[in-house]
């Protein structure tokens, strides 16, 4: 079995060779010539003076040949000529009549080998030898070897040890998340010192973090820094086109994976196969299902000790399945953000290592101007500065290398992380510090965990992350008037500061509308209209539209007062946050302040901010 699994290897990729080899041919027979250019057009533009080359190729045993012209605005125009010796005699009487300086070349006549003459039926008879070939092979694969599972060949790469040289010191900031990574890489050097305490290791770590941000870099980290081998698929591979080839490969890939142990397979986009099942749109999806399903039978299937660990990627948390998220599967989740104006500096050393800098070069400036960049686009930032140093023949980047490479960079990566102009991020800076002072100051809610005002690929421009210190079963009046209050609180940090309102509040407004209407409807908050539940909870009316469904119930009177009701519940909540933000807006201030230096702080930092 193993003899046939070798040959139909072989004949598989012979099979796509000739493929290939025959789109060549037929390409390349008539590679974009022009049929409607002829020699009068020639006359023309080498009257015009348009022409720089031209190359003249002679056809074997006719008067025939193909001429290329090298155009003066960088195009190629390919035509064929009916007589070269004529097309000869032109070329020259236009050269010395009107005088122009071009490059003319003229090839030997090309006479078709005999390889290129036999090639057709080569090909003819190469391919039918496959044919029979491939009926021979499944015919035998009903006596048991399964010649179609060569297909299923994992396709992973394996980077050995010694292959592998990245280290968490060539990752820069994301001092939390190789934190949390210690342990595991301790564990792939040891297993046995984990296995006699009976600690269990997760087995599944899934990377979540927007596209660039170092998710394969730290993966490749892990497996560097544990001196382990590391097998690298994309969740894309896994998809193809024979269904049961993806769940076959994911068998390979473990089976290999056990033989290597320990190692670290690291699935990148795992988002392509485990993908929320039954919601496939088209065909198709039920490859990926057994793909998926194959996936978790095998993570199921080894021990927790075995010293494999899976590592996955995306960056589309939302549309996973659920049943990879479950213990003993991808159990620790580990996020990955956009670094802030520190980590982009130490990002920017660690890119600029052996790129000689000129003195104007200063790297902490370029972190400060490229918020919203993650560390793909700063590699790549200084990547293009360097070329453009090559083009100018300098020995080292100058800043006008570093601005216009800004500018090319920041074009390309405009959909996925753009360059956020200055006047946006005091906005977002003042909005975040209005919700953050809130939840500090606000009984039952907060403390502040985070404030960042860096982009969360989500759409969000910035975030607030309050620590609930107790998880209360009963949420009480107060607290909730108080939720409604931060909710507003970004929006009226902005009005405070600007001229003019922005938009980007909708979302918390849409929040605090949707609280204060559950207190009147549902929770029996408001006096005017006491205990009594005016909420429609039948589901089916919201494809019509929830609000027909409303007001069929509710009489006219009774659906203005609870509209009425909301809106004072919001505008009380809105003049006392108001006042509270003005009576520190101080604090305010510094909070801003200190967002727009550092892009995100830490709870002490926060707090510190209000003993000024
Ligand atoms: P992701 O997998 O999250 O899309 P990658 O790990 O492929 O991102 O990152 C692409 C490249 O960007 C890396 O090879 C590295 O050069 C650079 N890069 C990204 N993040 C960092 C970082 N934190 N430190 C250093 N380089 C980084
Ligand atoms: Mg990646
Ligand atoms: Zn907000």
């Amino acid at each position: 079995m193993n003899k046939n699994m070798k040959r139909s290897l072989i004949s598989y990729l012979i099979f796509f060779a000739l493929i290939f080899g025959v789109l060549y041919l037929i390409q390349g027979g008539n590679q974009n010539v022009n049929m409607k250019y002829t020699e009068k057009n020639f006359s023309d533009d080498m009257k015009a003076g348009k022409v720089k080359t031209v190359y003249l190729q002679q056809n074997a045993e006719v008067p025939t040949g193909t001429v290329v012209l090298g155009m003066k605005d960088g195009n190629r125009i390919q035509f064929y000529v009916t007589d070269v010796k004529e097309f000869k005699e032109l070329y020259v009487r236009l050269r010395d009549s009107y005088n122009v300086k071009v490059i003319f070349e003229m090839s030997d006549v090309v006479r078709p080998s005999l390889l290129e003459k036999l090639l057709p039926y080569l090909i003819g008879v190469i391919g039918l030898v496959i044919v029979i070939m491939l009926f021979a092979g499944m015919q035998g694969a009903a006596g048991g070897g399964n010649s179609m599972s060569n297909f299923g060949r994992s396709k992973a790469r394996m980077i050995s040890d010694a292959n592998n040289n990245v280290t968490f010191n060539e990752v820069a900031g994301l001092s939390e998340e190789k934190e949390d990574l210690e342990e595991v890489v301790d564990f792939l050097k040891s297993p046995a010192k984990y296995v006699e305490l009976g600690a269990r290791i997760p087995k599944g770590i899934l990377l979540v973090g927007p596209p660039g941000t170092g998710k394969t870099l730290l993966a490749k980290a892990v497996a560097g820094e544990a001196h382990v081998p590391f097998f690298t698929i994309s969740g894309s591979d896994f998809v193809e086109m024979f269904v049961g080839v993806g769940a076959s490969r994911v068998r390979d890939l473990f089976a290999e994976a056990k033989k290597n142990a320990p190692c670290i397979i690291f699935i990148d986009e795992i988002d392509a196969v485990a993908r929320r099942r039954g919601s496939g749109l088209g065909g198709g999806h039920d490859e990926r299902e057994q793909t998926l399903n194959q996936m978790l039978v095998e993570m199921d299937g080894f021990s927790v000790n075995e010293g494999i660990i899976v590592m996955a990627a995306t960056n589309r948390v939302d549309i996973l399945d659920p049943a990879i998220l479950r213990p003993g599967r991808f159990d620790r989740k580990i996020a990955v953000g956009k670094p802030d104006v520190k980590g982009r500096e130490d990002i920017l050393k660690i890119h600029t290592k052996n790129k000689p800098l000129a003195e104007d070069i200063d790297l902490h400036e370029i972190a400060r101007t490229t918020a919203g960049f993650a560390g793909a686009d700063l590699e790549n930032l200084m990547n293009e500065s360097a070329i453009s140093a090559a083009k100018d023949s300098r020995k080292y980047i100058i800043k006008e290398d570093v601005d216009k490479a800004f500018i090319k960079v920041g074009i390309g990566t405009e959909r996925r992380s753009r360059v956020i102009p200055k006047e946006d991020l005091k906005v977002t800076a003042y909005h975040e510090a209005g919700h953050a002072l809130l939840f500090h100051l606000l009984d039952g809610v907060g403390p502040v965990y985070t404030v960042s005002i860096i982009p969360t690929g989500q759409g969000a421009a910035g975030y607030t992350m309050p620590l609930p210190e107790n998880d209360n079963v009963h949420v009480t009046r107060g607290k909730m008037l108080n939720d409604i209050k931060v909710c507003l609180g970004g929006r009226i940090a902005e009005e405070m500061i600007m001229d003019d309102i922005a938009t980007g509040a909708s979302q918390d407004i849409k929040q605090a509308t949707a609280a204060a209407r559950a207190m009147v409807v549902k929770y029996g908050m408001s006096d005017e209209l006491g205990l009594i539940n005016y909420e429609t909870d039948n589901e089916e009316e919201t494809f019509v539209g929830r609000d027909i469904g409303h007001h069929r119930m509710l009489s006219e009177n009774t659906a203005a007062t609870i509209d009425r009701e909301v809106k004072r519940i919001v505008d009380e909540c809105y003049a006392e946050a108001k006042s509270i933000l003005e009576e520190n807006v101080n604090v305010l201030h510094a909070c801003a302040q200190r967002l727009l230096e550092k892009e995100r702080i830490d709870r002490a930092e926060f707090e510190s901010l209000f003993e000024i």
